[in-house]
């Protein structure tokens, strides 16, 4: 784990260098091992009353219950499906998209031969109580899954996002874990939003107060930690209103030693 500043003063080749140091540390990143850490009990428990994922699912399901339109796209996704199995239901088209080939491949995987290194089979039962019929229509739904790169200005490849733009964007867990710093973060949330059109809605899910998660065995990524205040003010600042911040606080059962996450957040937010 090494420690990564970068203040506003530095220069251009710092800020490259940093760069540099978050992509090299996505280099060692293992999907089996990110879904183990996040995605199985005690963080999946869909009886326990307080686990997080169902209190995702279920944020993601109200947010979606509101929205609909022709394109949705998932930045960031990694290896999860969780974020879109909501979402899949209103939009004709879905597009997820990754940074890392190791994730897209675990998306491809599922998609194309049901394979997958978590069984997302009580993941699709906890919403489908809530809304129905969900894997075929996941499938069928998914055009693309796509590189992605956040800190480029329009951070998809033209050929797959037309520039007018998708109609909603959701990303979990992305943007703060990829940026070396507040500045960098507020950066990559303007990026993203060049892929939304212009009224469209942003579904922003995030960690608070969380300085490191683990990305394999021993490796330690490092994460800008930040506060609800702060997430506001990004979403301003990057010409959003706010529709609606839940928080869920972590209870101690929830700290399993792959992070320091103290809370997440999940935003609705309308691009002005
Ligand atoms: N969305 C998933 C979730 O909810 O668990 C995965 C989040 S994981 C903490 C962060 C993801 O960001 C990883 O899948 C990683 O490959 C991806 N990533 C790394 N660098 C990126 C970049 N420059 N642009 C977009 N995504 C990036």
């Amino acid at each position: 784990f090494y420690f990564l500043s970068y203040s506003q003063n530095s220069g251009y080749l710092e800020k490259l260098k940093t760069m540099a140091s978050m992509e090299a540390c996505y280099q060692g990143f293992d999907p089996v091992a990110y879904l183990h850490y996040n995605y199985t009990p005690p963080r999946a428990d869909f009886e326990g009353r307080s686990s997080i994922v169902p209190w995702k699912l279920s944020c993601l399901h109200k947010a979606f219950t509101e929205g609909e339109g022709d394109i949705l796209v998932d930045v960031g996704s990694g290896p999860t499906l969780y974020q879109v199995m909501s979402g899949c239901e209103r939009f004709d088209r879905v597009i997820l998209s990754d940074f890392l080939e190791v994730n897209r491949r675990e998306l491809q995987s599922w998609l194309q031969e049901g394979k997958s290194s978590i069984d997302w089979t009580a993941y699709f039962k906890y919403v489908c109580e809530l809304e129905g019929q969900k894997a075929t229509r996941l499938r069928s739904v998914v055009s693309d899954v796509v590189p992605v790169d956040v800190h480029q200005s329009f951070p998809l490849s033209p050929e797959f996002l037309h520039p007018s733009g998708a109609d909603c964007l959701v990303s979990s867990f992305c943007l703060e874990s990829v940026s070396h710093d507040l500045l960098s973060f507020n950066h990559a949330l303007d990026n993203i939003s060049s892929l939304l059109k212009k009224g469209g809605y942003l579904l922003l899910i995030g960690a608070l107060g969380e300085s490191f998660y683990m990305g394999a065995p021993g490796l330690y990524i490092p994460v800008v930690p930040l506060d609800e205040s702060q997430v506001c003010a990004s979403l301003k600042a990057s010409g959003y209103e706010l529709l609606q911040l839940c928080i869920y606080h972590l209870p101690p059962d929830m700290k399993v030693g792959v992070d320091d996450v103290t809370g997440v957040f999940f935003a609705k937010a309308k691009k002005t």
